[in-house]
């Protein structure tokens, strides 16, 4: 997949666009090309390990994950050092604490 720099377009295979690259009448090339803009500004695309939606490189933080995801995970990773910080009764409390943060958000 690909992801287009101008336009946000993403794609499987970019538009290959036969463009005289010189004054040459010969002189053809297959220019690849955002088939939405048409911009060469596009590269490739990398999918979010956790949402799924396409981003460039430099987007996915890690490499792995888009910034929303992220946000996501430190309010879950947070939510959970202030649990294990509060600990002072074993697996009902977990259970509860679990509950409460999990199932009241769906
Ligand atoms: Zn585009
Ligand atoms: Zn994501």
């Amino acid at each position: 997949m690909y992801i287009c720099g101008e336009c946000g377009a993403i794609f499987d295979e970019p538009d290959y666009i036969r463009e005289q690259i010189c004054s040459d009448p010969e002189a053809w090339e297959d220019i690849a090309r955002c088939p939405n803009c048409h911009s060469e500004g596009f590269e490739e695309a990398r999918e979010c390990a956790e949402c799924g939606d396409y981003f460039t490189e430099d987007d996915l933080i890690g490499g792995h994950l888009c910034e929303d995801c992220l946000h996501e995970l430190e309010k879950d990773a947070k939510l959970l050092k202030d649990y294990i910080l509060s600990i002072d009764e074993g697996m009902d409390d977990f259970a509860d604490w679990y509950f409460d943060t999990y199932k009241r958000r769906e």
